[in-house]
């Protein structure tokens, strides 16, 4: 089975202790004004949810 690793401790699925995502999928979408090749400027989790929302 896949393991989603996630360091992104503000999102309220992140489990930091751990380095996990608690979803058993995720979606992943191209940063819209990117085009540098740059990995954190191309691609970003598209489930991210901020961890003080409700
Ligand atoms: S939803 Fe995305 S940002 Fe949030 S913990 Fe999972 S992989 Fe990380």
């Amino acid at each position: 089975m896949q393991k989603i690793r996630c360091s992104v401790c503000s999102c309220m699925y992140n489990a930091p202790e751990e380095n996990l995502c608690t979803l058993k999928d995720i979606q992943v979408s191209p940063c819209p004004s990117a085009k540098t090749g740059t990995p954190e400027d191309e691609t970003c989790c598209a489930s991210y949810k901020d961890v003080n929302h409700h």
